[in-house]
């Protein structure tokens, strides 16, 4: 997986308060977009920041190879 990723103080994960971090997606399906996970590896909180790219507009997509 080739992902940047960001600590972001203020933004904690709703379901088990935990740190979230920002990534940025470089996936065919959706490249150079950013989404927020959960640090912690067994919580499966997650959200895109930006909104879908014109030519794929899933936003369930969670496990197009992020
Ligand atoms: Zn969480």
């Amino acid at each position: 997986m080739k992902s940047t990723a960001t600590t972001v103080n203020d933004n904690l994960c709703i379901l088990c308060n935990s740190q979230r971090i920002i990534r940025t997606s470089w996936t065919d399906a959706n490249p150079g977009r950013r989404f927020a996970s959960c640090s912690n590896s067994k919580c499966t909180e997650f959200n895109w920041v930006e909104p879908p790219m014109c030519r794929k507009g899933d936003v369930r997509g969670q496990d197009e190879g992020i």
